[in-house]
């Protein structure tokens, strides 16, 4: 048998996850040129400051600042530096100098997967990412080759730990939001600067890689719809459990027929309504979970660490070992899968339920009146209760919730528009989606 000569690999970071990979390949490197069936060789770490103290042990005349000079020199890049630039324009140099790319840097593949895969595919390179999605958990593997031969039908993804951290401390210790972020900043699950994060952004960087890889679709990112948790409330979360409901930040990946009849796919984030019996409500603290539905294999879930260095070290590590493989015995491995070019549909041609919470004047007919408004938007109501009835000299008001069927969202909002005109509603309290049902 030929002996292969080890492969050189590049790191760009050493940081949580960096330094993870660093440890490994310096420590357990020849368990994993084992696995791979060729040596490996750590040739430079890239860092910023390269005094800075790292969770690891590695050489000092491993660590560099120019990058530049290193993915040059590299079989295998692996970028965890996280960013735009100056990772984008390494990681085209290194594809252009010949090597094969192992990333877990979602900011840049929703924003330039394509100019990042189509210079991949010119020269036959390749680009890994499980560590891109769910940190530790498999799935971009999952949907890339396991469900190859399957057509996905829908993804319902937590995908953002420190959302989901937040809104489990609500339902299950009863604290507000803003306890449970600073509880969540405290601990380290959430950054200084949260809106990366509660705004949704995050979630829907990973709708995006998600969307595109299950429906064989480009999905850019400014056409993945987003609302964030910040306007979610302890009462509604409250509301939410007495219904038998759940309250948790969705990435949900679709595809969809629209009222037209045309077919595409739906990419959105925004927090919803999850019935307590589904695998997602027992998701809890900063845990990730993936549930997927395919025609043929039906329904999947993929649950574990989201994050964390350590963890996310082994999605990164068995990409290095994909691409290692790949680079002794040659060929052209998996290319994106762009072939079905669904258009993209806008959240207004989706079909959802709101369940809604209203302070309308108690009176006779009001009820009447309120039915009329949702018979006018053709959205037909599921379920109405009226909760609290309180009396202020002789004006009554009472909270009254909603539950609608499933409907066009354009329908269901101009609904709520309706209802927040309407003399006989004191106040749209609250409007929040439903899925999972
Ligand atoms: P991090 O702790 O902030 O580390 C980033 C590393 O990159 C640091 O070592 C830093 O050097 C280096 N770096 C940054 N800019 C650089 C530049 N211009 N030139 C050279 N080196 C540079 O980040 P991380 O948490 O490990 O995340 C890395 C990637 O993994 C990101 O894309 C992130 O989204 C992704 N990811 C992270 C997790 C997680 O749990 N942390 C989970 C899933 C995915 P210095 O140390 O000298 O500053």
């Amino acid at each position: 048998m030929i002996e292969y000569r080890n492969l050189r690999i590049a790191l760009l970071g050493a940081g949580s996850v960096g330094a993870q990979v660093a440890d490994q390949i310096l420590n357990h490197g020849d368990e994993l040129a084992a696995r791979i069936g060729a040596g490996i060789e750590l040739i430079g770490v890239a860092v910023r400051d390269p005094k800075s103290k790292r969770a690891a042990d590695i050489p000092a005349h491993l660590i560099t600042t120019d990058a530049a000079t290193l993915v040059r020199q590299a079989d295998i890049v692996i970028e965890l530096m996280g960013g735009v630039e100056p990772a984008r324009t390494l990681i085209l140099d290194a594809i252009n100098a010949g090597a094969d790319i192992v990333t877990a840097n979602k900011a840049l593949l929703a924003h330039h997967s394509t100019e990042i895969f189509e210079a991949a595919a010119q020269v036959g390179a390749q680009v890994y990412y499980e560590a891109a999605v769910a940190g530790a958990i498999p799935i971009i593997r999952p949907l890339r080759d396991s469900l190859a031969g399957d057509r996905v039908t829908r993804i319902l993804g937590i995908v953002n730990g420190t959302t989901n951290f937040i809104l489990d401390r609500i339902d299950t210790l009863g604290e507000s939001m803003e306890d449970s972020l600073a509880m969540a900043k405290k601990l380290g699950y959430a950054e200084e600067d949260s809106s990366a994060d509660v705004e949704g952004f995050d979630a829907a960087q990973k709708a995006s890689i998600l969307a595109s890889l299950a429906f064989h679709t480009h999905v850019p990112i400014d056409l993945v719809y987003r609302e964030g948790i910040t306007q979610i409330t302890l009462d509604q979360v409250r509301a939410a459990r007495q219904a038998g409901y759940v309250v948790k930040l969705l990435a949900i990946c679709e595809r969809v027929v629209s009222a037209d009849g045309t077919e595409g796919v739906s990419a959105r984030v925004y927090p919803a309504m999850v019935p307590d019996t589904h695998p997602l409500a027992a998701v809890h603290g900063a845990n990730n979970a993936v549930f997927v539905e395919a025609e043929l294999a039906g329904p999947l879930m993929f649950y574990g660490a989201g994050a964390g260095g350590v963890q996310t070290s082994s999605a990164v590590l068995g990409d290095l070992v994909s691409a290692a493989r790949r680079h002794v015995i040659g060929g052209p491995g998996v290319a994106e899968s762009t072939h079905a070019t669904f258009p993209i549909l806008p959240i207004s041609d989706i079909r959802t339920r709101y369940h809604i919470s209203l302070e309308i004047t108690d009176a006779p007919g009001v009820l009447a009146d309120i039915a009329s408004l949702f018979a006018t938007h053709g959205v037909s109501v599921e379920s109405v209760e009226q909760k609290v009835t309180s009396v202020d000299g002789h004006e009554a008001t009472a909270t009254l919730v909603i539950g609608t069927h499933e409907a066009i969202e354009a329908d269901l909002a101009a609904t709520v528009d309706a209802l927040e005109a309407s003399a006989v509603v004191e106040r749209v309290v609250g409007v929040i989606r439903m899925e999972g049902l």
